[in-house]
């Protein structure tokens, strides 16, 4: 039986999880926010301020909309704190054992008709789905990124996925204002199993010095009409969300062509993670953001 969705959970409050509970609370649905430290939580709470302010200064929304939607956010470091939700949405880092270990957390302390969706970007819907008490009432429901602008969100079916489940997702997404395609349960779904590789061949196209990281990113954007750079965009995704993408695909297709460029592999390791940590491809310390090299 389908549930009526009117309380939902999200865990994570990162660019994500944030960027999803902004949507949902301006949709009029009671959020709550799960971070690991209160520090993580706020951060996450700033960064929706910050999305609506900018939302009230395009006339995309009103102060009005604002406060009710702010009203309607909560936040907690405690699983018992999302037992009456009915829709949960893990968002956490892109790491398949930190998900599994949420996952086995969180089944315990929910209701039992309650619907799990992971915004994995590239993990199995189906592997994940087996760690959970009811691989029928989850999904893959991943979100772009920044959420409250992108109208895309694909919909994964794990095997056990219920239909039920699926459909009464798919009406939450339309709720969110956001138009969803279907996927099916391969390495990184859709967008990501055609934007990474292009995103990974950019990186070597740097590290074998084809072009510098401003030549790459400016024949990008006039060469193909992207909005974004390639480069650029890799630090906004995050260059450890990047990594992991390649290893999925890399490991789930076993074909050599997803190899994650060394370069990127580098980076990662010296916590250069893009927008998120001030330096990727590029400097974030000055208003114009520096190419690296
Ligand atoms: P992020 O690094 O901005 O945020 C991750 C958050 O998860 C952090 O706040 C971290 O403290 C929290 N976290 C880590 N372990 C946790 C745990 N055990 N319990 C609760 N919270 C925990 O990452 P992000 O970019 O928001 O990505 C989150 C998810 O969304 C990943 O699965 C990623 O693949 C997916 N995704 C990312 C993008 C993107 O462009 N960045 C787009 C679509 C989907």
């Amino acid at each position: 039986m389908a549930i009526d969705i009117q309380k939902i959970g999200v865990i994570g409050s990162g660019q994500m999880g944030s960027g999803i509970a902004h949507v949902c609370s301006l949709a009029g649905y009671d959020v709550r926010m799960l971070d690991l430290s209160e520090d993580a939580l706020k951060a996450g709470m700033s960064k929706i301020e910050k999305g609506m302010v900018r939302q009230i200064s395009r006339n995309l929304i009103t102060e009005d909309d604002q406060k009710t939607a702010t009203a309607l956010i909560s936040t907690s470091t405690e699983y018992a704190d999302l037992g009456d939700r009915d829709f949960v949405v893990e968002a956490a880092s892109e790491d398949e054992d930190v998900k599994k270990a949420i996952l086995k957390t969180l089944c315990p302390v929910l209701k039992e008709d309650a619907i799990i969706a992971s915004n994995t970007s590239s993990i199995s819907i189906t592997r994940l789905g087996a760690q959970t008490d009811r691989p029928g009432k989850f999904l893959g429901m991943h979100f772009m990124n920044p959420v409250p602008r992108m109208e895309l969100v694909e919909l994964i079916r794990g095997i056990a996925t219920d239909e039920d489940t699926y459909s009464t997702v798919r009406e939450l997404a339309a709720k969110l204002g956001k138009r969803s395609v279907n996927a099916e349960d391969f390495p990184a779904f859709i967008v990501n199993r055609i934007l990474l590789p292009m995103i990974n061949e950019a990186i070597y196209t740097l590290y074998e010095g084809v072009g510098s990281v401003d030549a790459i990113d400016t024949a990008m954007k006039l060469g193909t009409n992207h909005p974004m750079g390639p480069l650029e965009l890799a630090d906004f995704i995050g260059l450890d969300t990047c990594l992991a993408v390649m290893h999925v695909l890399h490991d789930g297709l076993a074909d050599t062509k997803y190899r994650p460029c060394p370069l990127l592999v580098k980076y990662v390791e010296a916590g250069w993670l893009g927008r998120k940590t001030g330096r990727g491809f590029y400097d974030y310390s000055t208003e114009v953001p520096v190419p690296t090299r």
